[in-house]
């Protein structure tokens, strides 16, 4: 009898600490499922829209470092991928919308475009932004400098952090644009940001709907933005005919994008 007890209150023990055991082994294996989520969560918004860049404006200019720095394909897994640059030896002009790699060079002449990731960066600004947000540009809105510090004033309002960089695209029609493509005649160590317009083709788009993308930054002067411009801007027409670095705009009826914060 006392066994049979002893052997009763042994069960429920065990049945009580089965019970407490699963509990808490649940209880645990929730937080740290929620640990991981929240990791998760906090992992997909620190880098969405956060800016990276491989090479430097000034290491081409002063040093005439023009070698690769970033091979295009080691980033052919990333999604929504936006960026510009240029090739290694200044061969040519970057461009990565969501993703499409767009390779602009110089082939007798004429424009050459090619959608590959077989190519080497000696300069590459770029983000992977899940979300845009896009804003009407007022109609006093029209030249380069203006569009300046309409993009501050758009991004402070939407929340994003300006101290560090970001991306931005314009879309719409542009009245008037210069672009160029580089085409650095190899063995020239001497750089100026005149013979960088200059040394390719050049031309200009009117009345043309365009894609432009851009990256801010009032702190990577020499960096990927000239030492005069807090921008670096590349765009693409809508028929996909010139792909291009876009030095001077006057802007029609368009519209900027911003990466949206939720
Ligand atoms: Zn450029």
């Amino acid at each position: 009898m006392k066994l049979l007890f002893q052997f009763q209150k042994n069960l429920i023990n065990k049945a009580d600490f089965d019970k407490g055991g699963k509990k808490a082994f649940f209880n645990l294996a929730r937080k740290k499922f929620s640990l991981i989520v929240l990791l998760f969560i906090f992992c997909q918004k620190s880098d969405h829209y956060a800016v990276k860049h491989a090479g430097a404006l000034r290491d081409i200019m002063h040093k005439g470092d023009l070698s690769g720095k970033i091979q295009l394909d080691s980033l052919q897994n990333k999604a929504h991928l936006y960026g510009l640059g240029a090739l290694e030896n200044l061969k040519g002009e970057i461009l990565m919308i969501n993703s499409d790699p767009i390779i602009s060079t110089v082939q007798e002449s004429s424009l050459r475009i090619e959608n590959s990731y077989k190519y080497n960066a000696a300069l590459l600004v770029y983000a992977q932004v899940r979300k845009w947000k896009k804003l009407k540009i007022p109609g006093n809105i029209q030249h380069a400098q203006e569009m300046e510090s309409f993009i501050l004033e758009m991004a402070r309002n939407q929340k994003l952090d300006v101290k560090r960089p970001f991306p931005f695209m314009i879309t719409g029609t542009i009245k008037e644009g210069k672009w160029h493509v580089i085409d650095w005649k190899e063995g020239d160590t001497e750089h100026t940001p005149e013979k960088h317009k200059t040394s390719g083709l050049r031309g200009t788009v009117q009345n043309q709907g365009v894609r432009v993308l851009g990256f801010y930054s009032d702190k990577h002067q020499g960096i990927f933005t000239h030492h005069s411009s807090s921008v670096h801007m590349h765009m693409i027409t809508d028929e996909g005919s010139i792909t291009a670095h876009l030095d001077e705009f006057v802007i029609g009826d368009n519209k900027l994008w911003l990466p949206a914060v939720d």
